[in-house]
C-alpha cells in the first residue's frame, strides 16, 4: 500500500534542535541503520520501523556506506523505501552518509581517509541510495596515514559539488576535532556537526569534546545512547532470542558480566521510579545536555521504536536522580 506520511508529526511531540551555531534543525531523536535494515533483515520489518519513525517526527536517518551487512545493504534497502514511501518527502528529511572504514576491496577500498576513497564512496552511495545530494557526509574515522588536509579537503569537495549540503566528522578527538573545524574553515565550510560514542555508560566526551564542539559552534549527535541495548530491560531475564548480543561482534557476550547486570538492574529501578523504561531514561539521560542535538538510536521492531521515542515524554531529571545514576552507571 502506498505510504501517506502521518498528518499530526510535526504537533509538538518531537522536538527539534539547532545543531551547534548553524540553521540545521535535527529532531531531538534521529535514527540510525547500522544495524537491522541490511540485506540479512526482513525487508517490511525494515520499512515499518522507517515509516512510524517519520510518522512520529523523526526527520534524520543515518546511514554510512558500510551499514548492513552485507556492506552497502542498508543503503540498497534505503533507495527502495526512499523510492517506495519517501520520495514525495525527500524535503522533510535529513539523510546523512559516511566513508572511511572497509568498503571495496584494494587499496582504495578503505579504511581510509584519503581524498580517493571519501570521494567514490559518496558517489556510490548517492548512486545506492538514489539520491543526487546527501544532507551531511561524515568522514567517519580518523586515518591517522592521510594528512587532515585531504581528509577535509575531500568533505568540502563534497560540500562544494552539492553532493553534501553539511559535512561532519565522527569519533574524533577534540584536539582533532579542531584542527578538522579549523581546515574546514580555511575551505569556507563549516563543520556542522560530530558524531561520537555516548551514553551513561560511555562519558568520555564529556571532559573535552562537548566543551570544543560547543566553542566552535558545532553540533553533537550522539550515537547508541543505549549502548546497543545494554540500557533497555531486554538482558535482565536472560537472553531474548534475537537481541543483538546473539549475533553482531559489536555487542559480545562478556558485556553481560555479574557486575553490568546489577548496574542495568539498578539503573532500570531507577528508570520505574521514574515512570519510565529504562531505554527511555538512557535517552533522556543523553538529552539532559543542551549541547546534544541528537541521540541517534537503533530500532530493530516497530515496538522498540515507540518505546524508545516515548522518553521525549518525560526529559527532565532531578538532582537526586542524576546522583543516583552515576553511582550505578559510573562508580
Ligand atoms: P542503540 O544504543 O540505540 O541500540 C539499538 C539496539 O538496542 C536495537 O537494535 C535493539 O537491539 C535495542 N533496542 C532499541 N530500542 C530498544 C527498546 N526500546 N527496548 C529494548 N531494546 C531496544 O544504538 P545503535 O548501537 O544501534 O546505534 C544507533 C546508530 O548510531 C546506528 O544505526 C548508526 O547510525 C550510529 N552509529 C554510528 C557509529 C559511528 O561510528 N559513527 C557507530 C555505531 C552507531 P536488539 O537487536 O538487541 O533488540
Amino acid at each position: 500500500m502506498s505510504y501517506i506520511a502521518e498528518p499530526s508529526r510535526y504537533d509538538g511531540r518531537m522536538p527539534y534542535r539547532r545543531t551547534g551555531r548553524s540553521g540545521l534543525l535535527l529532531p531531538a531523536v534521529s535514527l540510525g541503520l547500522w544495524q537491522n535494515f541490511g540485506g540479512v533483515d526482513n525487508f517490511e520489518t525494515g520499512r515499518a520501523v522507517l515509516r512510524r519513525a517519520f510518522d512520529r517526527g523523526v526527520t534524520h536517518f543515518d546511514l554510512a556506506n558500510n551499514y548492513g551487512p552485507p556492506a552497502g545493504s542498508a543503503e540498497e534497502n534505503f533507495g527502495r523505501w526512499m523510492a517506495k514511501d519517501f520520495l514525495p518527502y525527500r524535503d522533510e528529511l535529513v539523510i546523512s552518509s559516511k566513508a572511511g572504514w572497509q568498503m571495496w576491496p584494494g587499496p582504495y577500498g578503505g579504511p581510509s581517509g584519503a581524498r580517493k576513497h571519501l570521494i567514490a564512496s559518496c558517489e556510490q552511495s548517492l548512486k545506492r541510495m538514489g539520491l543526487d545530494y546527501v544532507d551531511i557526509f561524515y568522514s567517519h574515522r580518523v586515518d591517522a596515514d592521510t594528512p587532515l588536509e585531504e581528509t577535509m579537503g575531500a568533505l568540502a569537495q563534497l560540500h562544494r559539488q552539492g553532493k553534501a549540503l553539511y559535512v561532519g566528522i565522527s569519533s574524533y578527538s577534540p584536539e582533532l576535532t579542531r584542527k578538522a573545524a579549523a581546515i574546514l574553515k580555511s575551505e569556507g565550510v563549516p563543520l556542522l556537526i560530530h558524531q561520537p560514542n555516548y551514553s551513561m555508560l560511555n562519558r568520555t566526551i564529556e571532559s573535552g569534546l562537548l566543551p570544543a564542539l560547543e566553542e566552535l559552534g558545532v553540533g553533537c549527535i550522539g550515537f547508541s545512547p543505549l549502548a546497543q541495548g545494554l540500557l533497555t530491560s531486554k538482558y535482565l531475564g536472560g537472553v531474548p532470542e534475537g537481541a543483538r548480543v546473539t549475533r553482531a561482534p559489536s555487542l559480545p557476550q562478556r558485556m553481560l558480566s555479574d557486575d553490568n547486570l546489577a548496574r542495568i538492574r539498578a539503573l532500570n529501578d531507577i528508570a520505574a521510579k521514574r515512570g519510565q523504561t529504562l531505554a527511555q531514561m538512557a535517552i533522556a539521560w543523553v538529552l539532559r545536555d543542551a549541547r546534544v542535538t541528537s541521540a541517534l538510536i537503533g530500532a530493530r521492531t516497530v515496538e522498540q521504536l515507540d518505546d524508545s521515542l516515548d522518553a521525549l515524554k518525560k526529559l527532565d531529571f532531578t538532582q537526586e536522580e542524576l546522583a543516583s545514576i552515576d553511582k550505578h552507571a559510573t562508580d
